[in-house]
């Protein structure tokens, strides 16, 4: 009994260590200025992936402007003091337009406040942060940046497989499926197919049958590893590995948000004996 009170006592100072560890890590960190805006990322959903940088600035923050892929969790460690602005879309409710977001931003950052925007994953990873940099500029708000770990990478770091391997891959390619409009904007799905590089796509579930039709179109191998993840990081996280040709058939009933891998990388796993 003894020794177990010893045991305890003693994981107990080495909590509190480490919590006296990460205080001063944080005391550390430069200071949040009124009247600025702090663009960050709030990861891929689970708490434990949120930066210090981060962390310390919803600390400080007297406003927070909030996105609906934060999980709740994250928001419990916004001091009780702060305003809280949910800006995203849930349960049907319509999501906050862009200009009211932008406009809300300024009008915190003028009032003198010390204003977070927190965003899911990277804040200027398809996230449309850089969209809201562009509309702080205009109005002559300063904005500071934070990044996030990004939804794609933390799904792969999860599912144990690296976004680079010598002689396996000499690139990632991160885009966006959400549209596939002709256009100067538009992807050129041939030339991505014709790079052999990986792909990992955000927002891709609707056109995915398309998606992967074009990518075959451009001479990419059927047989090519794919692999859905759907809420990384989450409770209700989702992996389903497939190949190229499988992944119209595979998208039935898979719910975002997801990214879809597609790349010889994605078989690494399996070919290490774990998949
Ligand atoms: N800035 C975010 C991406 C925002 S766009 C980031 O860096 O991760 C929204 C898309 O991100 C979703 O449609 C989905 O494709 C992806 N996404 C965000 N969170 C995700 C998660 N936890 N699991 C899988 N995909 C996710």
């Amino acid at each position: 009994m003894a020794d177990l009170n010893d045991a305890e006592t003693d994981a107990g100072d080495d909590r509190s260590r480490e919590a006296a560890r990460l205080a001063q890590a944080l005391a550390n960190m430069p200071a949040l200025v009124p009247g600025t805006v702090v663009l960050a990322g709030a990861g891929p959903g689970d708490p434990r992936y949120l930066t210090l940088a981060a962390l310390r600035a919803l600390g400080q923050a007297d406003a927070v402007v909030h996105d609906a892929l934060v999980e709740l969790a994250l928001l419990a460690l916004i001091p009780p003091r702060a305003e809280r602005h949910d800006v995203g879309k849930r349960g049907g409710r319509p999501s906050t337009s862009q200009a009211e977001i932008d406009g809300l931003l300024v009008r915190l950052a003028r009032e003198g406040k010390r204003v977070v925007r927190l965003k899911g994953g990277d804040p200027v990873v398809f996230g449309r942060g850089g969209e809201e940099m562009i509309a702080l500029a205009a109005a002559g708000v300063p904005c500071l940046l934070i990044p996030g770990v990004t939804a794609a990478f933390a799904g792969l770091a999860e599912a144990g497989i690296p976004a680079t391997l010598r002689g396996v891959n000499r690139a990632v390619i991160l885009a966006t499926g959400h549209s596939l409009q002709d256009g100067p904007s538009a992807l050129d799905w041939e030339a991505l197919a014709r790079l052999g590089q990986p792909m990992l796509f955000y927002m891709a579930l609707r056109h995915l049958p398309e998606i992967a039709a074009r990518l075959r179109a451009g001479g990419l191998p059927g047989e090519t590893p794919a692999l859905m993840m759907a809420a990384v990081t989450t409770q209700s996280a989702r992996y389903r590995h497939t190949t190229l040709d499988g992944l119209a058939d595979a998208v039935d009933g898979f719910q975002g948000p997801a990214i879809i891998a597609i790349g010889e990388i994605v078989a690494f796993p399996k070919d290490r004996g774990q998949g």
